[in-house]
């Protein structure tokens, strides 16, 4: 047989339909968002304008149905979406990455028809932000030993409880809190009995704290939480009473897409700022480009993204096709975020002390990448899961 090589693209090419959405969104990113970005990073500014246009450009609303007024996308090309914005500014893109696979993601995930409608199309188009509300001070890996309750109370539950390190905590106007509605039952899970619900963020009793200072990813909003006897109407339940962290863990595992894909954007910009200066700068009568110990540097961050990159690939083809991804989706955030972290450490030894100086911008995308090995599941979680998984499809 013929292969079918000259026919079939290959997978990892770029659709006329992906080139379609990414060069204007690349346009816009190098115009508009990568000359504020050092300033943002220094101010902690939440980019409100910035926001507001990629929501008009359907950036919000990356894999909501167009019914809804989103822009439809599948998950590969979401993930080249959030890639394309870590590169030029990691804070934007854990905005829009949070937006789109936590709280949106929620609602795709478990919302009945009735709540897709009310929910779906403000934020499709940022007029409203999202933020999802998992997180505890007791309760960080170890999700299913949060405290915060929701109590039926007539046609409404009151929300009593703290929540930690919320993204978009302060400029949300939408908000998935989870929360125990009601013991295990006997023999189940400790995750039985949790439950989620879909917040409006004007309801009195949700107080929010003040802003994190972080290491990076200044111009993102991480903000505490409290819920004070926080009303929400009965309808507003997401999902089956007490079998909410089934969905929980479905968005979990559709976020590691999206932070793999943000770690190889980060560690993208970094390698390529690096392999630039390193054929310009000279020392001892040469581009250290050609000190073989620099462009090994180079060629081992480019093999890692590439790897990484693939990886991403594979877990959102398998999720666009249907298929089990659990798995996949985890190596693909454990290689993808470490991959970019280490572009980007590397990047500040190639540039010497002028990494470790904001100009050349390395120094703000390693303090942003470093995010992405501990949200949405440390490293260690995410070796807990792949060996999990492992060992399970072993057993199959
Ligand atoms: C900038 C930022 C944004 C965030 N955004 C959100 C958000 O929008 N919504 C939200 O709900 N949460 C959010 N988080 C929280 C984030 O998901 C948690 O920080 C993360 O899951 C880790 O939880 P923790 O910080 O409590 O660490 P812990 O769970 O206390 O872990 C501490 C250390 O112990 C290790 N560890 C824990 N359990 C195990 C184990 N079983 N085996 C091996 N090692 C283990 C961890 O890997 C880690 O190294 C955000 C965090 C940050 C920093």
């Amino acid at each position: 047989m013929t292969p079918s090589a000259t026919t079939t693209p290959a997978w990892f090419d770029l659709t006329p339909d992906q080139r379609a959405i990414l060069g204007p969104l690349r346009e816009f990113l190098r115009s508009e968002v990568a000359p504020g970005a050092i300033q943002r990073d220094r101010d902690g500014a939440f980019p409100h304008d910035i926001v507001a246009r990629l929501g008009a450009m359907g950036v919000f609303g990356l894999q909501v149905p167009e019914k809804y007024g989103g822009a439809a996308l599948d998950t590969v090309t979401a993930a080249l979406v959030i890639e394309e914005i870590a590169a030029v500014d990691g804070s934007l893109a854990l905005t829009v990455a949070s937006h789109n696979s936590l709280c949106t993601g929620h609602l795709l995930q478990a919302a009945d028809e009735r709540q897709r409608q009310a929910w779906l199309p403000a934020l499709a188009t940022a007029e409203r932000l999202g933020a999802w509300c998992l997180t505890e001070p007791g309760a960080g890996s170890d999700a299913a030993s949060l405290t915060t309750r929701a109590e039926q109370r007539g046609q409404r539950f009151v929300i009593d409880g703290s929540k930690v390190f919320i993204t978009q905590g302060t400029v949300a106007g939408t908000y998935v809190v989870v929360a125990r509605t009601d013991p295990p039952r006997e023999g189940a899970a400790r995750s039985d009995g949790i439950s989620a619900f879909v917040v409006d963020g004007d309801s009195p009793g949700l107080l929010r704290g003040t802003p994190e200072k972080k290491l990076g990813l200044h111009a993102s909003d991480t903000t505490p939480l409290t819920f004070e006897g926080l009303e929400v109407p009965s309808e507003n339940l997401l999902g089956e009473r007490g079998a909410g962290f089934h969905d929980v863990v479905a968005v979990l595992s559709g976020g590691r897409i999206g932070i793999g894909a943000m770690g190889i954007g980060l560690g993208r910009a970094a390698l390529e700022t690096a392999a630039r200066y390193a054929q310009e700068r000279r020392q001892f009568g040469r581009a250290i480009v050609r000190h073989q110990a620099i462009a090994f540097k180079i060629a081992e961050m480019a093999t890692e993204l590439e790897a990484a990159r693939l990886l991403v690939r594979k877990a959102a083809v398998l999720r666009d096709l249907g298929r089990d991804y659990v798995m996949a989706a985890s190596m693909a955030k454990l290689k993808g975020s470490v991959a970019g972290v280490n572009a980007c450490d590397a990047a500040i030894q190639i540039l010497g002390g002028y990494g470790y100086v904001e100009d050349y911008e390395v120094e703000r995308m390693w303090r942003d990448a470093r995010l992405t090995r501990i949200g949405e599941g440390t490293d260690e979680i995410q070796h807990v899961l792949i060996a999990r998984e492992y060992l399970r499809s072993l057993a199959r």
